[in-house]
């Protein structure tokens, strides 16, 4: 069985000299396991979370062992009764030619159905994420502009085209020409940027004259920064990629979004003007807590409009506590 291990964990951009590649026997499997060969492996970004040390979605590769991943796998011998030998799977038998697993961990793949690795892409884990992004957080309607970062990719290039099937006009920024004139010519799109040499600010104005209104964003970094000046009221951002940082040494400048990914946290802007609908709701409860005592109030009177001033500076600095209000005459 040939297996790639992980030898050191990556510092940046990992190097081949992290990874090693060793020989060892075939695992037999067990009750209720299946032993499979490997046919195609899934390299995904998420493993460089998983080979670094640290918070990632799910455990991290422990130095020396085999490097986990997506794979499309045949059946040697089985002893589950689900599985027959010849059938192909979906499993995870991570960097390596040969793998046993429970068979409860694998799934059945119809060669018949699509050709067999198209279950690692479209039809599986990145085609899931860009389906649900795009249309469950997403929620593009007919005309409005999408924009998609690593657009000629596994995820971004399902999530653009489902874009222009729900009928918006779509804007792909990926790194090189070659996949500029894919995403155009070849998925669709109506625009593609090249983040590597167009002016990303001038490129999406142009682009999109009339603002964003859904950023799928695979990337996080300058990309989420220059979209976000130019979205429109209520756009809606599925944050489901970090890739511009995922070889960093440091901390980029900026709030750390990972949380957010990882805790699949909402931020939601507010305006209280979009509220004035709730406000005879708000007034009977807050009034009624007030009088109730379940609610507390305090206010801090500065007496004299020429004190307003020096009010309004000392509420900027803290100095303020309470509601700030200035009592200008008698009541
Ligand atoms: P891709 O096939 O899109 O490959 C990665 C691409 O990212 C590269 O080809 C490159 O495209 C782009 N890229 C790399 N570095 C940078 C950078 N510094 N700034 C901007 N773009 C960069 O990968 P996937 O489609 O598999 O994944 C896309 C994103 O989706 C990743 O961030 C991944 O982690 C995320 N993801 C999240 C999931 C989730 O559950 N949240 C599930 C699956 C994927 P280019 O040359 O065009 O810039």
């Amino acid at each position: 069985n040939k297996q790639i291990l992980l030898k050191s964990r990556p510092v940046g951009e990992p190097k081949e000299s992290d990874f090693t590649l060793a020989e060892a026997p075939i695992s037999q499997p067990g009750e209720g396991e299946v032993l499979s060969r490997t046919i195609y492996l899934s390299l995904d970004p998420y493993m460089r979370g998983l080979i670094s040390e640290g918070e990632s979605y799910a455990a991290n590769v422990e130095l020396n062992s085999v490097v986990v991943g997506g794979t499309v796998s045949q059946v040697i011998q089985s002893n589950h009764p689900q599985f027959q030998t010849g059938d192909f799977v979906l499993s995870r038998n991570g960097w390596q030619t040969y793998a046993v697993a429970k068979g409860e961990t694998l799934r059945k793949l119809d060669p018949n159905q699509a050709p067999l690795s198209y279950s690692l892409g479209v039809l599986g884990m990145p085609g899931l994420t860009a389906y649900t992004a795009l249309l469950d957080i997403g929620q593009p309607k007919a005309g409005e502009t999408v924009v998609v970062s690593a657009a000629s990719g596994a995820v971004g290039a399902v999530a653009g085209q489902i874009a222009k099937i729900k009928g918006c006009r779509v804007i792909g920024i990926v790194g090189s020409d070659d996949k500029r004139d894919y995403i155009v010519k070849e998925l669709g799109f109506d625009v593609g940027i090249n983040r590597k040499t167009q002016e990303l600010d001038a490129a999406l104005k142009a682009a999109a004259p009339d603002g964003i209104d859904v950023y799928f964003d695979n990337t996080a970094g300058v990309i989420l920064e220059t979209v976000l000046q130019q979205i429109n009221l209520g756009a809606r951002i599925p944050l489901v990629g970090l890739i511009s940082e995922y070889n960093a040494t440091s901390a980029p400048p900026g709030p750390n979004l990972r949380p957010l990914l990882i805790k699949r946290a909402l931020i939601k802007g507010f305006l209280v003007s979009d509220y004035q609908h709730r406000a005879n709701e708000f007034v009977s409860d807050v009034a009624g807590w007030l009088k109730s005592g379940q609610l507390k109030y305090q206010e801090d009177v500065v007496v004299g409009l020429e004190n307003a001033p020096r009010a309004f500076i000392g509420l900027l600095r803290g100095e303020n506590f309470g509601k700030l209000v200035v009592k200008v005459s008698e009541d």
